[in-house]
């Protein structure tokens, strides 16, 4: 079982910045994830399952929609304290961060803003809590970076509609209760379907063998002459900026989760460093590996500022799809200045997968 000895490096006092509630948020987060994910999670990596027992304390740290406000059952926190939290679950484990953001950006997100006030009130209080799991499907066999080539669609039956496709790469499928899907009406336009396990017609099949975020459970969505109630269409937004919206949202989290997994290998490198004698000395002592750290705490740092100026547009609206690219550059950078002895974390950083969510 692994140890915790996590201390969070903060070298340009980001703490000055951030409010007693954010610190707050942050610290639960940071306890939680110490006492419930760093003890289990190499043995769950390892078996590629989900810890489903680890779902109750999601919910009770705010992970699952913690930006939805509280008369639905969200946490009502700004998004700085999202980003927080995603920090530091993803610090435990990517594959545990990314059951959250599906959670609350691509499930409780699109209902909460493109949802009717009875689908509001049906599903995001037990999403909140964590009494339901949901799933979003969007990306298909023959259409991944081109969603707006789907072929999952629907057909008006008069009292319901009727569902026919497939989604694959599907994070959360294979025990999510809901689905949020994206189809094509007759007409090809696409829209937002709430699709419940239970529906006939309706399966999840698991994906297996997956090299990394091997605790995040990923399957397919199958759909064949499942009948959709018509009160489960999402009726605010439709067109392919209605699904793409959604992983805006996401990768806002996913920006603060890069630098949680940043900041846990920068002090699991500098520990090890100061550790590790080669020659007489800890290699820490060595120009090299200093140098190593240096540039590794300068990226921290750069994306610690960046993602709290971000958080600070969001908050105001401001924060357009054109202010994220920075995101996928930090997550990239890391492979290259990483020391040795650090390959549970090059498996991460260095599987195309890790690009997907
Ligand atoms: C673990 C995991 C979880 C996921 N969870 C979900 C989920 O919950 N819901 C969901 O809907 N989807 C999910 N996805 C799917 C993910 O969003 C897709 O994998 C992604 O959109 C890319 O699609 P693709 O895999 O079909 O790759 P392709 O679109 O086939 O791309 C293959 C390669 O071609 C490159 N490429 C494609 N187009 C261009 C271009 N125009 N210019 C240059 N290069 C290009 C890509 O960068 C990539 O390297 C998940 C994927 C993974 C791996």
């Amino acid at each position: 079982m692994r140890s915790d000895l996590f201390e969070a490096p903060d070298y340009y006092h980001l703490d000055d910045l951030l409010s007693d509630e954010h610190k707050l948020v942050r610290d639960a987060a940071r306890q939680w994830v110490k006492r419930d994910i760093s003890p289990i999670i190499e043995e769950y990596a390892q078996k590629a399952e989900f810890p489903k027992q680890i779902i109750g304390g999601l919910a009770e740290i705010g992970a699952f929609g913690p930006y939805i406000p509280e008369e639905y059952g969200g946490a009502g926190l700004d998004q700085i304290s999202y980003g927080l939290i995603m920090q530091e679950i993803e610090r435990g484990d990517s594959g545990v961060r990314s059951t959250a953001s599906v959670q609350s950006s691509l499930v409780m997100y699109p209902i909460y803003t493109y949802g009717t006030e009875e689908q509001r009130k049906k599903y995001l209080p037990k999403l909140a809590s964590g009494e339901m799991m949901g799933c979003f499907g969007l990306t298909e066999p023959n259409h991944g970076s081109n969603p707006g080539g789907m072929e999952t669609k629907f057909k008006d039956m008069g009292d319901h509609y009727l569902l026919n496709g497939a989604k694959l790469w599907i994070s959360n499928s294979p025990f999510a209760d809901i689905a949020v899907v994206w189809a094509k009406n007759e007409e090809g336009r696409i829209h937002g379907l709430i699709v419940e396990r239970d529906m006939e017609g309706f399966s999840t099949p698991e994906t297996h063998n997956k090299w990394s975020l091997r605790a995040s459970a990923t399957g397919e969505l199958i759909f064949d002459n499942v009948k959709v109630p018509k009160e489960n269409l999402l009726p605010n937004k439709s067109g392919l900026g209605a699904p793409l919206g959604c992983p805006d949202s996401a990768r806002y989290g996913i920006s603060w989760g890069a630098i949680g997994a940043a900041m846990d290998c920068y002090d699991t490198a500098l520990r090890y460093a100061k550790e590790r004698v080669q020659f007489g000395k800890p290699i820490a002592a060595t120009q090299l590996q200093q140098k190593k750290l240096a540039e590794m705490i300068t990226e921290i740092t750069k994306a610690q500022l960046l993602a709290f100026r971000l958080g600070q547009l969001k908050n105001e609206g401001r924060a357009t799809t054109a202010r994220f690219p920075w995101r996928s550059e930090t997550m990239w950078k890391w492979p290259s200045i990483l020391p040795g002895k650090l390959d549970k974390y090059w498996e991460v950083w260095e599987s195309p997968e890790t690009t997907a969510l």
